[in-house]
């Protein structure tokens, strides 16, 4: 018997609309974060540690010792001038070597503590702490600002929004002003700018950018930088384990959450601790709710604890619902400090900081460099003798005067024809020009490996040497 196989016609046109591809915009529009101002323990340490690093940027360009900038990086002259040390370009391995102890550094707070740096030391976190509080000063609380934002524009409105925007600007200018001043000695950059007398154009191009940089960053883009632009916020969360300090809720504890009053029983209510309040979501500059878990745009930066805590005080609930912990500890384990990645950065640490001691601590207080003349192998001198021309780079890195007697072995009666003997002031940097003489009846082969010797007149501790080549005809012929 055959059976009837029920069969659907399909419109083709139907077929075409119904999978029209829809339009999806990949770009959102920035929903903006209204910052609930708030005290407690974590805003009292935030404030402590913004306003030293942001009095230690402001204040030492401005301090000097023995007439010299504290932090100067005089890009000219090649030297870089850091608390009492002047690196200079020979130096740059050890420059490399601090960054390379500063991010091992941070990398072990990191696994220790999770996101402190983001949320107590970044200068984003740094400046948007200084914007926001200057915006809450001029236009009011997180309600005031809200309303005013959706007021229709009138004198008081327009007159708080330039006022904000002018203290902004101003803090934007001082920022961009001071961080020119650690390249352009600042007791002469201020006036210069002031007068419209600067030497060198890029110090306006680098004030204005900067300038145009903070504003934007500290009063417009806010966590959008953390969000978005931030490689770190990114690759951090590598270094978190189960034992790393994160800010977390207690949804054991809290959950299930819900609204009641100061004087209703929760048990009764058959509810947990969280009030379901909003506080620590108002408060959070990147407008996350912590209860949702750790996210990735928590900055750790712990508002939301002072917020929950003075909620808790309220209710007469222990504090903590909200608090810096572990994974572990959340789970009712306990964590520890020392583990091998600790260890590991620790140690890590430990040797780089070392080594960098013994190198900074060995460092030679002269420098030379010799470059050989490309542009002629050799030539020979009215009395027969074959000559060879370098350039001599000596560096005095002490802060006193020098002299310093230059000699040249590897070969029997080899000789300078030129000054063998300089006088450098303190930091002096001196290209000389030299010529070297040999009988050629010395020489035993075209290529001789030669030494220069720089060293100090009265001490001949403070000396070093540099090899080279000296050529000349083939002996042979
Ligand atoms: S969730 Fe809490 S710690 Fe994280 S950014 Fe928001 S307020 Fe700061
Ligand atoms: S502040 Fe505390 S009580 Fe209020 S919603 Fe957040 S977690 Fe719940």
């Amino acid at each position: 018997m055959s059976q009837k196989i029920p069969v659907k016609i399909i419109d083709a046109r139907e077929k075409t609309q119904a999978k029209a591809p829809e339009e999806i915009s990949l770009y959102a529009a920035r929903e903006k974060i209204y910052v609930k101002e708030i005290t407690g323990l974590f805003q009292r340490l935030r404030t402590l540690s913004l306003c030293l690093l942001m009095g230690a940027y402001f204040a030492i360009c401005w301090i000097s010792v023995d007439g010299q900038q504290l932090v100067y990086f005089d890009l000219p002259n090649r030297q870089f001038h850091i608390f009492g040390t002047t690196f200079w370009p020979q130096d740059f391995v050890l420059l490399a070597w601090l960054l390379i102890i500063c991010a091992f550094g941070l990398f072990f707070i990191t696994t220790l503590f999770g996101r402190v740096w983001c949320g107590y030391t970044c200068p984003q976190t740094v400046w948007t702490f200084i914007f926001m509080w200057l915006e809450e000063r001029i236009e009011g609380s997180r309600n005031q600002r809200m309303k005013l934002d959706k007021a229709p524009m009138s004198g008081g409105k327009l007159r708080k929004k330039f006022l904000k925007h002018l203290s902004w600007f101003a803090v934007a200018l001082a920022t961009g002003v001071t961080f020119v001043g650690y390249f352009y000695p600042i007791r002469e950059l201020v006036p210069d700018l002031m007068t419209l007398t600067v030497t060198s154009g890029w110090a306006y191009f680098w004030v204005a950018f900067f300038t145009v940089a903070t504003y934007l960053n500290a009063g417009w883009m806010r966590e959008q930088v953390c969000l978005y632009m931030c490689p770190y916020a990114r690759f951090q969360s590598v270094m978190f384990d189960r034992d790393t300090m994160v800010v977390s809720y207690n949804p054991t504890r809290g959950e299930p959450r819900g609204s009641r009053k100061r004087t209703e029983d929760r048990d009764q209510l058959e509810l947990g601790d969280c009030i379901d309040c909003n506080m620590c979501v108002q408060v959070c500059p990147t407008g996350i709710d912590i209860r949702d878990g750790l996210q990735y745009e928590c900055i750790g930066c712990a508002l939301c604890i002072d917020a929950c805590d003075s909620i808790m005080e309220k209710m007469n609930y222990p504090k903590g619902l909200i608090s810096y912990t572990t994974e572990k500890n959340l789970e009712g384990d306990r964590s520890k400090i020392l583990r091998p990645r600790t260890f590991g950065y620790g140690l890590a640490l430990l040797i780089m900081i070392g080594a960098f001691s013994v190198k900074l601590g060995l460092r030679s207080e002269i420098e030379l460099d010799v470059i050989r003349d490309r542009g002629a192998l050799f030539q020979t001198s009215a009395r027969g003798f074959v000559e060879n021309s370098y350039t001599l780079q000596i560096m005095n890195k002490s802060d006193e005067v020098r002299t310093f007697d230059i000699t040249v072995a590897g070969i029997e009666g080899i000789s300078l024809s030129t000054r063998a003997q300089v006088t450098l002031e303190p930091e002096e940097a001196l290209s000389l020009p030299t010529v070297v003489e040999v009988n050629p009846g010395n020489m035993t082969e075209r290529n001789h490996d030669i030494t220069f010797t720089l060293e100090m007149v009265g001490d001949d501790a403070v000396r070093t040497e540099v090899e080279s080549r000296f050529l000349g005809p083939d002996p042979r012929r």
